[in-house]
């Protein structure tokens, strides 16, 4: 039976020593966040997670979700660990208090999301889709749902889902065929196909919200191949009357549910909406004039906020998934006894050594460590971010900017190595852990998804180089390059430090030559950046975190006991082992495109 610790003494030294949250204050949500008060909402996080949904993890992947008679049956144990979560007030750790939330700041709600998802990703997707769908609705949503669908939604009463796929568009959502069209009172009725629904149907909750995107008919009565007429809109499972009473069942028939290679526990659903009521959210679009063209409606800004809560939601999820596989693979080292150490048996008493004295080994594991905390630090950064964004500071702007830059190398840095993780904590077990009773393969089969779903890796990697490089006149990298350097500028005469803000610069030195390169080129010939593309994300990754490594090291290096010496030794691995990556990634990104185009 595989185990799990939250990470609760990691986020502690997050939050107070890395973050320092008590100096937080003026940011909203921090008012009357007190050191006890953190604390405890992370020991009982990781309580409800260790204690009720990892031991439900394994045996959710082994019977998976039902679906009969056009019901959806999740697995045994669901049902009750759903109710605890709810009840303890989990769903709504960030919600605003307003709505029956607890009102805490993100990056408290993202500790939360990190120890669930590790505990058991296929139930914890339940919630997570359901605070995100509630996020959107709070920010677009009538009066009379923020009323009465949020706090259900919020207490976990309600579910929410995310719908944008369709059989043949996921990435490319111009090409949807669901339409919405408007009745005489305002409402909507929507026909159409969505796949792959997380949580698209159930049995934890009495009704699902489902948020939808569809096309709204242009003048001529025609729906087009682009994204100026897609609308985003709210569908209940059951009817929702103004007044927040529940009637009948509405038109969103499920019509089956997907057969996966992991994530067992969660219903991905096919649903059907057969003249579905559906009510638009967001400002009403002008009427299209015939042939007009338009880039992109207003009403998607609240699919905007949905998605990308839920881009960093999956960040979050490749972290879990990358210390869940560390902590099965570093127990299992400290048991299995295989060959002797290369300088000579450590226990010579023993017919074998512990698998733990192969440098291999070590490598294996320092590897998932150094890039779970690592990571883990970039996370907690930019939650503090997006708080700095919605607060009075000077720096709000640059925090936005620095927020935004980071959510797609979140998502795919993260889900990339926390596959890397997953699959190296399996290495650990050798041939054990390809075998099932051990539970370490469900980790490889659940973490592989995060690559690729809320918008494929190498699809973040188009965002990060297409989009949010060169927005407002590259705002998002100068003030990231402008923090980078100042900080290197005040520390790198520090000779106790050098061993980190060496390889920091190294870091940097090729960050900033790679921007340079596909600013000049990326324009001229659009293929040098898509070929180049996800080499940048990953080049961007690795010296975020660097810096997260080095400032973590100079806290570390002021104390003498266990926990802060192994920063100093997660820190040397990822400047000593890690870095040296980046002269490579940017010698390829500056070969440029002719290396790949020329495959047909
Ligand atoms: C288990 C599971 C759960 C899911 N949950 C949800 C959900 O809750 N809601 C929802 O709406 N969807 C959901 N999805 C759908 C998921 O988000 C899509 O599958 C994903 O975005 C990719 O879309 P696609 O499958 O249509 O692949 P395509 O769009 O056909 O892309 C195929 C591949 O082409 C490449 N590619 C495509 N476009 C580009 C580009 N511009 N640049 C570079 N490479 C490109 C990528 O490598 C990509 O993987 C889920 C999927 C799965 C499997």
């Amino acid at each position: 039976m595989p185990i799990y610790r939250a990470p609760v003494e990691d986020y502690r030294f997050l939050i107070h020593e890395f973050l320092e949250a008590e100096k937080q204050r003026d940011l909203p949500g921090f008012e009357d966040l007190t050191p006890d008060l953190i604390d405890d909402i992370l020991t009982n996080a990781g309580k409800i997670c260790e204690e009720v949904l990892q031991p439900i993890n394994q045996s959710g992947d082994a019977e998976g979700c039902h679906f009969e008679n056009g019901v959806v049956r999740t697995p045994k144990g669901f049902k009750e660990a759903y109710r605890a979560y709810s009840e303890g007030g989990w769903g709504g750790l960030s919600a605003p208090t307003e709505f029956g939330g607890s009102g805490m700041p993100t990056l408290i709600n993202m500790a939360l999301g990190e120890m669930a998802m590790a505990a058991n990703q296929s139930f914890a997707m339940y919630p997570g889709l359901t605070s995100a769908a509630y996020g959107a609705l709070i920010a677009t949503g009538a009066p009379w749902m923020k009323e009465h669908l949020v706090p259900k939604m919020v207490s976990g009463e309600w579910a929410g889902t995310m719908c944008l796929t369709e059989s043949n568009c996921g990435t490319d959502l111009r090409l949807m065929k669901t339409r919405a069209v408007e009745q005489p009172d305002g409402t909507y009725r929507m026909k159409g196909t969505k796949i792959f629904i997380s949580g698209g149907d159930q049995d934890l909750t009495d009704n699902i919200i489902h948020m939808v995107i569809a096309k709204i008919p242009d003048a001529d009565g025609q729906i087009h191949d682009d994204l100026s007429t897609v609308n985003f809109f709210m569908v209940p499972k059951f009817l929702v009357g103004e007044d927040g009473k529940m009637g009948a069942r509405n038109g969103v028939n499920t019509g089956g549910i997907e057969h996966k290679m992991g994530i067992k526990g969660q219903a991905t659903c096919v649903l059907n909406f057969d003249d579905a009521i559906a009510w638009r959210l967001g400002p009403k679009p002008e009427p299209f004039k015939p042939g007009e063209k338009r880039s992109l409606s207003a009403g998607m800004a609240g699919m905007f906020i949905i998605m990308n809560a839920a881009r960093l939601g999956v960040g979050v999820q490749g972290i879990a998934i990358g210390d869940v596989a560390y902590q099965n693979g570093y127990a299992y080292v400290h048991e299995r006894r295989v060959g002797h150490a290369l300088t000579g048996p450590a226990e010579p008493d023993k017919p074998a050594d512990l698998e733990i004295v192969h440098p291999d080994v070590k490598r294996m594991l320092l590897h998932c460590r150094a890039f779970v905390e690592g990571t883990r630090a970039l996370l907690c950064w930019t939650a503090l971010n997006m708080s700095v964004a919605h607060s009075k500071r000077p720096d709000a702007e640059a925090a936005g900017f620095l927020a935004d830059l980071m959510t797609p190398v979140l998502k795919a840095f993260c889900t990339d190595l926390g596959f890397e993780a997953a699959n190296l904590g399996m290495q650990c077990y050798g041939g054990h852990g390809y075998i099932r009773d051990n539970g370490v393969e469900q980790f490889v089969r659940d973490g592989r998804i995060n690559q690729t779903y809320e918008g494929a890796n190498g699809v973040q990697a188009m965002d990060l180089v297409g989009r949010k490089l060169g927005r407002k006149g590259g705002a998002a990298p100068l003030a990231l390059f402008g923090a980078l350097t100042t900080w290197l500028a005040e520390n790198e005469k520090d000779e106790k430090l050098a061993p980190y803000t060496k390889g920091l610069k190294r870091g940097v030195e090729s960050l900033q030559a790679a921007t340079m390169w596909l600013a000049q080129n990326g324009i001229k010939n659009p293929n040098d950046a898509g070929a180049g593309a996800v080499d940048y994300l990953r080049l961007m990754g690795i010296v975020t975190v660097a810096w997260m490594w080095a400032r973590m090291a100079k806290i570390a290096l002021t104390k003498s006991d266990d926990f802060h010496k192994q920063k100093l030794m997660c820190a040397r691995y990822w400047m000593e082992r890690i870095i040296p990556e980046c002269p490579m990634l940017l010698e390829r990104i500056q070969a440029g495109s002719a290396n790949v185009m020329e495959f047909n």
